[in-house]
């Protein structure tokens, strides 16, 4: 941490921060410049301490933190890839993969329809929501526990791994059912209690962690999502896939921006891998294969697409939902891209 002083602080004001530091037991590094003079704190648990504590001092200026907030996430704590393993599929290693279906789980009949589509068609992973995080409270949240079953007969009868959400940590228990990775969505990447809910072992072994897609929150920077990041790994589940799915910007042609730079940015601060969800970021069928090109081009880890067996009639999301031709099309582009760039799908 760096405390600089205010221009004409006086000495006294600058040994007062100096005997704050040493009431951590940390040490101070003073250097006097021309007009100001900073105070360099030395200690290996700075990060645990408010700037606060600096901040509000007589003669402060301001406080910088050096150190990154978060620690288990970074590449720092764990310079190897972390690879994800769900039944044998691998996320974060040599192969790019698919995860598509449709947004909610409706009925047996679209659910059964959409894993044959997309296992046809090469994905490995079946998304559906069976609770859903909707922004207004009148809209259809999802079949829940009926849809919950509706999932465990599906992944069975198609042998795909299922990723699905889980929005409060009463269902958790319910959802792990289903769940071989339990989403958590972008409305509560800093719903702190659901993380470490989520990332702890339970005693009786009835659950236990699954690995976790944690979607970025749309208003949330990259240090913000490897901190919650955190609140998962610190707990002991180290299972984590980072999903970048747009973030709310300015512009609003598309549904939210895709920041494809966050993806080279993940790569370099953090082993976890990083897949991207095209189709909550285009909110239009149409933009979904170019943003899912460009997200494989630029290094995602893989992929999570709606799919639905006929948009039209969808009951959430249909807008942005391809239709299993579409999709179809879609993974013989992105199996060239894998290859372009030394990757499978
Ligand atoms: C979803 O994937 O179904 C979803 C609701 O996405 P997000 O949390 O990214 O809006
Ligand atoms: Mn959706």
């Amino acid at each position: 941490m760096i405390v600089g002083m205010r221009t004409g602080a006086s000495q006294a004001e600058i040994d007062a921060v100096v005997q704050k530091v040493k009431t951590f037991g940390w040490n101070a590094q003073v250097s006097t410049g021309t007009d100001k003079t900073v105070v360099a704190i030395l200690g290996s648990n700075t990060g645990q301490v408010s700037t606060d504590i600096f901040a509000v001092l007589p003669g402060v200026e301001n406080v910088t933190r050096i150190m990154k907030p978060y620690k288990l996430a970074s590449r720092e704590v764990k310079p190897k890839d972390t690879v994800v393993s769900i039944n044998g599929v691998e996320v974060g290693g040599k192969r790019v993969v698919i995860m598509a279906g449709p947004c909610a789980v409706e009925s047996e009949e679209q659910l059964t329809e959409a894993a044959r589509v997309v296992k046809d068609a090469g994905a490995v992973i079946l998304r559906g929501g069976a609770f859903k995080p909707r922004t207004s409270p009148f809209s259809f949240q999802g079949l829940q526990g009926e849809g919950v079953e509706l999932l465990i007969k599906v992944k069975k009868q198609f042998d795909l791994p299922v990723v699905t959400e889980v929005v409060d940590v009463e269902d958790l228990e319910l959802v792990s059912r289903a769940a071989d990775i339990l989403q958590v969505g972008s409305r509560n990447m800093q719903n702190f209690s659901l993380l470490t809910a989520i990332g702890k072992k339970h005693g009786d072994n009835s659950w236990l962690p699954r690995p976790v897609v944690l979607k970025r929150g749309f208003a949330c920077t990259v240090t913000e999502w490897l901190t919650a990041a955190d609140y998962l790994l610190a707990e002991g589940n180290n299972q984590v896939i980072l999903c970048e799915r747009g973030i709310r910007t300015f512009e609003d042609s598309t549904r939210f921006m895709v920041d494809i730079g966050a993806i080279p940015v993940i790569e370099k601060v953090s082993h976890l891998p990083v897949i991207v969800d095209p189709s909550h970021a285009a909110g239009h069928y149409s933009l979904v294969p170019a943003i899912a090109r460009a997200a494989i081009a630029a290094g995602a880890d893989g992929l999570l697409i709606e799919v639905h067996p006929n948009p039209k009639e969808a009951l959430v999301d249909g807008l942005q939902s391809l239709t299993p031709s579409d999709f179809a099309r879609l993974m013989v582009e992105l199996r060239k891209i894998a290859r372009a760039i030394g990757r499978d799908i």
